[in-house]
C-alpha cells in the first residue's frame, strides 16, 4: 500500500493560526518535507513538535520529489509545509503532489491560512468570481503586457506584490487598467497589519512617500460597467477617430480629443485605435 502525502498549511504570521489537524499530522508523519529547515524548526519548536525535516525548495524540487515519492511508494507518510502559508500556492508543492498521485498515494490537504484569500475576503472587493494571478512580472514591459492579457477578466484579480515594486505596479495597473477600486493587504495576521481599499490613484498618492515594507498582497476590482460599456462602443469612437485623422488632425491630438468627447480615459481609445492607420 503506498502512503499518504499531506499538504499541511501553516500560519502566514501569526503562530495561532494553525490548526489541531496540522500540528495532529506534522506529529505523525514519517518526515516533514519543508522550503527552510531552520524556519519549520522554529514553528515545530513552539508547537512541541519533534519530528524529522528535510528540505523541499524551488532549488531542488525535482530530485527530492523522487526521493519523497519512493518513500510515499514504500508506505511511508510525508507532510509538506512552506515558509508560510499553503504549500502549492507560490510555493513548492505541486511537483510532488504530481509525483505522489502518479505513485499511487493518497493526496490530503490540511486546510489552513493562505495570504490571497484572506486579503481578497477582506479587501471589500466583489469575491463572486476571483483571479489570482501570483506575482506580476518584476518588469514593466511584461507587467504591462500581462495586465493587458488579464484586463478583461470578468473576475477580482489578486496578486502578491514585492514592497519595492509595489509603486511601479500601482502605476502599471493605473496605466492599463484604468483608475479601478483596488486594496493592498499589508503583513496579514502580523502586528503591523494594514487593508487599506481606495481607486488605484488614491493608493498611489497615499503609498508613494511611504517606505512600503512588509508582505503584501495587491487585490484589483474588475473593469466596471461603465467601462465594459464604453469598451462594447468601439465602433463610435473608432468612427469619430477616423474622421478627425481624415480631417488632417495628429494620432496623439485625435486621441485626446476622443477621449475628452467620449469622456474616456486616454489609454483606453489608444488600445481601441492603435492598429488603425
Ligand atoms: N504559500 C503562501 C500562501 O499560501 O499565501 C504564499 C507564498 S509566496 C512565496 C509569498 C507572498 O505571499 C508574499 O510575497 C506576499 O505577497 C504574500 N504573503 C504571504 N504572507 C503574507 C502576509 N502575512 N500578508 C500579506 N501578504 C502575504
Amino acid at each position: 500500500m503506498a502512503g499518504t502525502l499531506y499538504l499541511v498549511a501553516t500560519p502566514i504570521g501569526n503562530l495561532r493560526d494553525i490548526t489541531f489537524r496540522a500540528v495532529e499530522v506534522l506529529k505523525a508523519v514519517d518526515v516533514i518535507a519543508c522550503e527552510d529547515t531552520r524556519h519549520t524548526r522554529k514553528l515545530l519548536n513552539a508547537l512541541e513538535i519533534d519530528n524529522k525535516l528535510v528540505s523541499y525548495h524551488d532549488h531542488n524540487e525535482s530530485e527530492r520529489a523522487v526521493e519523497l515519492t519512493q518513500m510515499l511508494a514504500a508506505g511511508k507518510s510525508v507532510a509538506v509545509v512552506c515558509d508560510a502559508g499553503t504549500p502549492g500556492i507560490n510555493d513548492p508543492g505541486f511537483r510532488l503532489v504530481q509525483a505522489a498521485r502518479e505513485a499511487g498515494a493518497t493526496v490530503v490537504p490540511i486546510p489552513g491560512a493562505v495570504a490571497f484569500v484572506n486579503a481578497a475576503v477582506a479587501s471589500g472587493l466583489p469575491t463572486d468570481a476571483l483571479f489570482f494571478g501570483g506575482f506580476l512580472p518584476a518588469k514593466t514591459g511584461e507587467r504591462r503586457r500581462r495586465l493587458e492579457e488579464l484586463r478583461d477578466i470578468p473576475a477580482t484579480l489578486i496578486f502578491y506584490e514585492a514592497p519595492h515594486r509595489l509603486i511601479a505596479s500601482l502605476r502599471d495597473c493605473l496605466e492599463v487598467l484604468g483608475d479601478r477600486n483596488a486594496s493592498i493587504a499589508r503583513e496579514l495576521t502580523k502586528l503591523h497589519e494594514e487593508i487599506v481599499t481606495a481607486r488605484l490613484s488614491k493608493l498611489i498618492e497615499q503609498f508613494e512617500n511611504d517606505t512600503v515594507r512588509g508582505e503584501i498582497v495587491l487585490t484589483i476590482d474588475r473593469m466596471s460597467e461603465v467601462d465594459v460599456a464604453a469598451d462594447t462602443s468601439d465602433p463610435s469612437v473608432v468612427s469619430r477617430y477616423r474622421e478627425l485623422i481624415a480631417a488632417g488632425a495628429e494620432r496623439k491630438a485625435a486621441m485626446k480629443a476622443v477621449a475628452k468627447e467620449f469622456g474616456l480615459p486616454r489609454d483606453k481609445v489608444y488600445r481601441l485605435v492603435q492598429n488603425i492607420n
